[in-house]
């Protein structure tokens, strides 16, 4: 069986010395910042202490210029995707996405019975927005990952701005900012801001290394954030994230130096990699901004994942839009080092 499920729910039980690049995790963790804030918090968890997680929303919407009841936090964005997803689709509202990109998306249509359009990205790997507004007239949500997750290309915000302005009333936009800080792109959030149907999900689990820990935000306008209750009951929805998780994020978004010392720390080593690989002859995707990127092995991805296994390094899955690629999170130095190694290692050894 294939071990790697998801992003986030990957069963593990590997050795210990393994090289465990497989879920675009940071390999920093927490930022130093981000941990004493936590300790100093975890004293307070007595009580429930609603005002940390009132003090991380506050600081949010000063940093990205937004009023009051446009964001929400939550524990990790995964569950305030599925909401954002499941409350603006179902079985006369289908759902529009890229092809490769993150499986939350369609998995959610499965759930809402909503029916699924998946649309091929462009030759660059940007999402296809006409492609997908061509998709269906009666679109719920159209759902686009920037970077997109597997490939970790951009879809330019031109586009998307396209998008929003040439979209069906009544749909919605879903921006997924996950990994958006490993990029140069501007965001999309002050569209948030400018009362668009627009969506921005947004994570700690990535840049911020706090994955473990559970924070990340919805930002929308409050009418659309308000819709979550109608596929969760609200306390599911509200204020359900730890003491010590808001007091990380925020002590997380007002260290200064985080942002561009990991992004920088990021493109060193994915660049290293990349050229590694291009250098020895191997087809890598290009265009990734993330902290991942996707390789041609020349064979099926679960057989060469397998194959990594066995020299303990843990790569990403496959998709099925491009089932010879795998996808590799950008770990430490060493950690590619060692991936550099197993890497030209299962590439020698012919397939089968
Ligand atoms: N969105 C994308 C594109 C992801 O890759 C992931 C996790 O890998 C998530 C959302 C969910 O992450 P989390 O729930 O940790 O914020």
């Amino acid at each position: 069986a294939h071990r790697g499920m998801s992003d986030m729910g990957e069963m593990r039980q590997l050795p210990p010395d393994t090289v465990i690049i497989s879920s675009n995790e940071n390999p920093l963790g927490p930022a130093q910042s981000a941990l004493s804030a936590i300790c100093s918090t975890a004293s307070l968890g007595g009580r429930y202490h609603s005002e940390e997680t009132m003090k991380t929303v506050m600081a949010f919407n000063e940093i990205y210029g937004l009023k009051r009841g446009y964001s929400a936090l939550f524990p990790g964005s995964g569950g305030p995707l599925d909401l954002a997803l499941m409350s603006n689709i179902g079985p006369d509202k289908p759902l529009v996405y890229g092809d490769p990109s993150y499986e939350q998306g369609p998995r959610a249509a499965e759930t809402m019975n909503a029916p699924k359009f998946p649309v091929k990205l462009t030759s660059t790997y940007a999402h296809d927005v006409k492609a997908m507004l061509a998709a269906t007239p009666t679109a719920g949500a159209y759902y686009i990952v920037n970077p997109n997750n597997p490939t970790g290309t951009m879809t330019p915000r031109e586009d998307i701005l396209w998008l929003l302005k040439n979209k069906p009333k009544g749909s919605v936009v879903i921006v997924d900012e996950a990994y958006h800080h490993f990029s140069d792109h501007e965001s999309v959030i002050d569209q948030v801001a400018a009362d668009q149907d627009l969506i921005v999900m947004r994570t700690f689990s990535k840049i911020y290394g706090m994955a473990g820990l559970r924070a990340g935000f919805a930002v929308a306008r409050p009418d659309l954030l308000m819709k979550f209750t109608s596929v969760a009951p609200p306390a599911r929805t509200l204020a359900s994230i730890s003491i010590t998780s808001a007091a990380g994020a925020r002590a997380s978004l007002q260290d200064k130096d985080l942002v561009p010392l990991r992004k920088k720390i990021n493109a060193d080593i994915r660049s290293e990699t990349l050229e590694f690989l291009t250098k020895k002859g191997y087809k890598v995707l290009p265009g990734s901004q993330a902290n991942f990127f996707m390789v041609d092995v020349n064979r099926p991805g679960h057989d060469f994942h397998d194959a990594m296994m066995k020299e303990n390094v843990a790569i990403g899955r496959s998709w099925a839009a491009m089932p010879n690629y795998v996808r590799v999170t950008v770990g430490t130095k060493a950690e590619m080092q060692k991936f550099q190694t197993a890497f030209v290692k299962c590439m020698d050894t012919p397939p089968g």
